[in-house]
């Protein structure tokens, strides 16, 4: 099935960012997507038009009631010009796995992704090309419908947004202080946490404030029940290495099952590296580091690829993760998912999409 989705290109296009030192997410594209839900109509009326404010009832169930989901994903240039996009279909996949839970209707997943590929078509001249940028998207649900009652919506707006993304390391690679949360829960099983819905970060921005105000650059999430076995690393999925073995929390129904973290665990078992997962409790990660087995650790998400961990916080006590310099597995996972959403290697996996550019001529 194709999908025509008209465009309206902008009349007033704005200029490009000359460098990519902005702050992430601050830059936008000229165009963004949008599909309407009513109840009578079904999902409805794709269309690309010029990015612009949107206008919404003040009593819209989202700003009460947080029924929201997103998603947010890549797309590259390559040095011989060609755009790639890093496995969009896991990304429209876990959408609709988020809207199940925050009881939004299901989304046409091929529409999902003729909508990725022509809204980042549309926009391609701002796709940046020097190394470790990209254009950053950032595909969406509102909840629409100004009624106050607590019921689903029956209105929503699906949208697709852009943003032109400097490179995370600009200043290289470098470890971070980790705070172990004693304090606060980001989620519990049965609740949202492996739905990417907005509930789950407004609950985590005081743990956030409180450990930026201490000197560290995040929190590293412990289970709601417990207070004891490990989740997350702020908004990223995290990895111990422990001797010779890669460890990571199992998907247990209150982390996010995340793109990079599938594809850190399909590159370590193609390189025939153990990797398990499972429940890890700080405890075992503290013996670790005492009997010198703790040897390195990392976050994963889309946003730094994998963001090395160089220190530990947990209860006054300081653990320093390899000397707290960036680990020999961190630096070869870094380089081999980076080069192949470059396309600089070779995709194995097949995780690599090519968007054709003679599609984008329809629309000029
Ligand atoms: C998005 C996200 C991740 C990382 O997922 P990726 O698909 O790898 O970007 C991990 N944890 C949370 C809470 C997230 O929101």
């Amino acid at each position: 099935m194709t999908y025509t989705i008209p465009v309206e290109l902008t009349s007033s296009p704005k200029p490009k960012p000359a460098h990519h030192n902005q702050a992430f997410g601050t830059v936008f594209t000229d165009h963004m997507f949008i599909l309407d839900y009513d109840a009578e109509q079904g999902w409805h009326d794709p269309r690309i038009v010029p990015y612009q404010p949107i206008q919404l009832d003040p009593a819209a169930k989202v700003f009460h009631y947080g029924q929201t989901v997103f998603e947010g994903l890549k797309a590259y240039l390559t040095e011989d010009r060609r755009i790639l996009m890093f496995r969009p279909n896991k990304n429209i996949e876990r959408l609709n796995l988020s809207n199940r839970r925050l009881s939004i209707p299901d989304l046409d997943e091929e529409l999902v992704l003729e909508a990725l590929k022509q809204i980042v078509l549309v926009d391609r001249d701002w796709i940046p090309s020097e190394p470790g940028t990209s254009l950053y998207i950032r595909p969406f649900v509102i909840a629409t419908e100004p009624v106050l009652g607590v019921a689903p919506s029956l209105q929503y707006k699906f949208m697709i947004i852009l943003s032109v993304v400097g490179s995370y390391y600009a200043e290289g690679i470098n470890p971070v202080g980790i705070y172990v949360e004693p304090k606060y829960v980001r989620a519990v099983v049965g609740g949202v946490g492996n739905a990417k819905t907005a509930g789950n970060y407004a609950a985590g921005l005081k743990a956030q404030d409180e450990a930026t105000a201490k000197g560290y650059s995040q929190v590293l999430w412990l289970d709601g029940v417990h207070r004891k076995y490990i989740e997350e690393v702020g908004s990223m999925n995290v990895f111990f290495k422990l001797g010779d073995t890669v460890v990571t929390p199992a998907l247990n129904g209150s982390i996010l099952d995340g793109v990079t973290r599938s594809s850190v665990i399909q590159l370590l078992q193609h390189w025939g590296i153990p990797v398990e997962e499972r429940a890890i409790s700080i405890d075992e990660i503290i013996e670790a580091h005492r009997s010198g087995t703790l040897v390195e650790a990392f976050g994963t998400g889309t946003a730094a690829v994998i963001s090395p961990i160089g220190s530990l916080e947990w209860q006054d006590e300081k653990l320093v993760i390899g000397q707290g310099v960036t680990g020999e597995l961190s630096s070869r996972v870094y380089d081999a998912i980076t080069g192949i959403q470059r396309g600089i290697l070779e995709d194995p996996f097949g995780w690599v999409i090519e968007l054709p550019l003679a599609d984008a001529a329809k629309h000029s």
